[in-house]
């Protein structure tokens, strides 16, 4: 959230101060009302930070932790305290004396709207966590597990509290309105740019759904290889039995555990395995299995015996599918239970 806040919001509003005289309160009144509705003006922000490769938080953000935390607590969105670090790794990495990048938010009220002119990273953080507590709301986020909630506040976050009513309207966040509504709002503008619409897989990719990592599972992706493109739990109407792992085509998978598989092949309908494309599903006791679909390439055959942290296929988009993505699922009893909670980051 960075340029231009003054031009998009004047122009936004169609004020020409050389011909009327618009009191300083009234025009604050209006830019807080305006930027809280229909949002806003720090859309333009892109990609402030190169990615680190592994998607891990770097030193000067964990160090903001403690600090991100109270102010979580402070706007009643404890949980989410790891997602704001994700976030504030995608704006700064944790540099400078802005880490949030919300100089430009009309929540600013002690420094000047200008890129960078906060110079207190605590008020930095006060201001990035309300205004991303709103985004939480305004999309109706259910849990931090709930990423297709999440994608939508993000997606907000970057382009303006307008977006979420617009995508809301649209059944909610996808890539492709998100390039939509780019394209809109920079013709409106004249700019040949609008925020960055690729906002969500930059910051999911810092965020890690577990959480707890006191999990028996390792994840199923490497870390720096994926982001989370779809969590567990009803989504558009339908229930949706795994997480789905985004990632390049040819990446690999790995299995969680060690133990037996069951199932490796291409799933026809009625199999049991319909609509999963190439799929391995492992038996690792009398209780739990996991399962990866979509694969393009499988690398394990029926019976075989394989290990934890073994590769057992590469991504793809076989099956019922819309883009390279391992569909994980844990299974307990063979029914198909949230994986977050029993998932270990630390492998
Ligand atoms: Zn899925």
């Amino acid at each position: 959230m960075k340029k231009n806040m003054r031009k998009y919001v004047l122009r936004f509003l169609g004020i020409g101060f050389g011909s009327v005289f618009i009191p300083l309160t009234v025009i604050i009144v209006v830019l807080v009302i305006v930027t809280a509705t229909l949002g806003s003006a720090f859309g333009a922000a892109q990609s402030q930070t190169q990615y680190n490769g592994d998607g891990s938080l770097s030193e000067s953000v964990l160090a903001y932790q403690p600090e991100v935390a109270k102010y979580c607590t402070a706007s009643g969105i404890p949980e989410y305290t790891g997602l704001i670090l994700a976030i504030m790794q995608q704006e700064s990495g944790g540099a400078g004396s802005d880490p949030m990048q919300c100089s430009e938010s009309p929540l600013n009220v002690k420094y000047e709207h200008a890129p960078n002119s906060i110079r207190d990273p605590g008020y930095s953080i006060e201001i990035g966590v309300m205004y991303f507590a709103s985004c939480l709301r305004a999309a109706k986020v259910k849990s931090p597990q709930d990423i297709q909630g999440i994608s939508l506040a993000l997606q907000g976050y970057n382009f303006g509290g307008g977006y979420i009513n617009w995508a809301l309207a649209r059944g909610g966040y996808s890539a492709e309105n998100a390039a939509e509504f780019s394209q809109m709002k920079a013709q409106q503008m004249g700019w040949s740019g609008y925020g960055d619409i690729q906002y969500v897989p930059h910051v999911l990719r810092y965020y890690q759904i577990a959480g707890s990592g006191s999990g028996r599972f390792s994840y199923p992706l490497a870390p720096g290889t994926y982001h989370i493109s779809r969590g567990w739990g009803m989504d558009h109407g339908e229930m949706h039995k795994g997480i789905d792992f985004a990632a390049p085509t040819g990446t690999n998978i790995y299995a969680v555990a060690s133990g037996v598989v069951v199932f490796s092949g291409f799933g026809q309908t009625g199999s049991g395995y319909g609509g999963y494309g190439n799929v391995v599903h492992i038996k690792h006791d009398s209780t739990y299995s996991s399962l990866y679909g979509h694969c393009s390439k499988l690398l394990v055959r029926t019976g075989e015996q394989v290990q934890k942290g073994q590769v057992i296929a590469l991504i793809g988009s076989t099956g019922q599918s819309t883009g390279p993505h391992c569909h994980f699922e844990i299974r307990v009893n063979n029914k198909q239970v949230d994986p977050a909670p029993l998932l270990n980051i630390g492998k």
